[in-house]
């Protein structure tokens, strides 16, 4: 999160319009105009004019308030205002709810700076907002989001139709430098049920969070089937000591993340032994470029493009195009290895060492199909059935 602005002292800053600011005019009206009091048909008794920014421009917005006529009525001292007025932008904001959603969205979703939004704003909407002002909006939206996740009527309508839920807790990194968040989700509803940050992960404090998610579980009356979580021991000892019939399963990401290290460091190992195995590609491709050379030294024909316009096909020497062919063929091969060779993808569950072992032993097998066609009197490359190396 961005420097921590006194908000308070923001929220009280007006904003600031350019006199030549084109706004666009919006008019409210009161819907319900029956005095709550004595349910006279109330009147017009003044206009609120507010300014903020929409997606699609600067809105002034003319708020028309509504008092009941009779002095004697309680409802004559109160002004009602139009009751849409705060679906489109609550009190005081000098933005719409659809810049607060975007600013949220991009600073959430997005992980954009506070300076990164400001900049976008002005560039594609022409809003003009300070970064303490931009700030603000992200704390409002960051306490309405979480009022919201924490809502225990929104939770149960969720899990109405469930019986058995499943929890993991881990601790996330949110910004360097920053507290560890410890996270408890649910897996069957996909939800996050809270996040506490914790300065040290002391085993009390993380059973602190597991008795807390024992709570909300017994809140919503749903049976906890399972947890799962990488074996911290303050996760192993924590859910052992709130959940001692329910099973603990280690995390599959974890898993292999812990499993992957070993399988490829191996792996890699492999890939340096089959590299020291399989060399002197360079020597081949010298080897038949110079034999290349001194076979065109010979045939200065089958070289030379102002000749070739005039010989005809059946006047070179065939044994020639034979030699060139193969040639071609040997150096297509190096090609093809010095690929393979060089080929770092693939990761734990794909290793480079494997894929390396699998498009050699390709290679390998291609040459012996060569082989095999040319002792059967077949001169056919076999190039086209090569793997994708
Ligand atoms: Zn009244």
């Amino acid at each position: 999160m961005e420097t921590h602005w006194n908000t308070t002292e923001v929220d009280t800053m007006p904003h600031r319009w350019p006199a030549d600011t084109d706004f666009r005019f919006w008019e409210l009206d009161v819907l319900d105009r029956d005095c709550a009091s004595c349910g006279r048909m109330m009147h017009i008794c003044d206009h609120r004019y507010r300014h903020f920014y929409t997606l699609e421009g600067p809105v002034e917005l003319v708020c028309k308030l509504n008092h009941c006529p009779n002095p004697d009525c309680p409802g004559h001292a109160k002004t009602k205002s139009p009751e849409m007025e705060a679906t489109i932008a609550l009190p005081a904001w000098a933005i719409g709810w659809d810049v607060f959603c975007w600013i949220g969205h991009r600073r959430f979703a997005r992980h954009w700076s506070i300076p990164q939004i400001r900049h976008e704003l002005i560039d594609s909407y022409a809003i003009e907002l300070t970064e303490p002002c931009i700030a603000l909006y992200v704390q409002r939206y960051q306490t309405m989001l979480a009022a919201r996740q924490q809502d225990f009527e929104a939770m149960r309508r969720q899990y109405e139709g469930v019986d058995d839920i499943i929890l993991t807790i881990d601790g996330l990194q949110p910004e360097k430098g920053h507290e560890t968040l410890y996270v408890v989700r649910e897996l069957t509803q996909k939800r996050v049920w809270f996040a506490v940050p914790l300065l040290s992960a002391t085993a009390p404090e993380v059973q602190r969070l597991i008795a807390q998610a024992k709570q909300w579980a017994e809140i919503l009356g749903k049976r906890v089937i399972l947890w799962v979580s990488d074996k911290q021991d303050a996760f192993v000892t924590g859910i052992a000591a709130e959940f001692p019939e329910v099973p603990h399963r280690y995390c599959d990401n974890h898993f292999l993340r812990d499993a992957a290290k070993p399988v490829l460091e191996a792996d890699s190992h492999a890939k340096v032994q089959m590299r020291r195995k399989v060399r002197g590609l360079r020597k081949i491709e010298q080897a038949v470029l110079k034999h290349e050379r001194e076979s065109a030294e010979q045939n200065p024909a089958i070289n030379d493009p102002e000749a070739t316009l005039t010989v005809s096909t059946e006047s070179v020497n065939p044994k020639a195009t034979e030699v060139d062919s193969a040639c071609a063929v040997v150096l297509a091969y190096c090609t093809a290895v010095r690929g393979i060779l060089n080929d770092d993808q693939g990761g734990p569950l794909n290793p480079p060492g494997l894929r390396m072992t699998a498009a050699l032993n390709d290679v390998r097998d291609s040459i012996q199909r060569n082989l095999d066609a040319k002792k059967g009197g077949l001169q056919k490359s076999n190039l086209a059935a090569w793997p994708r190396a």
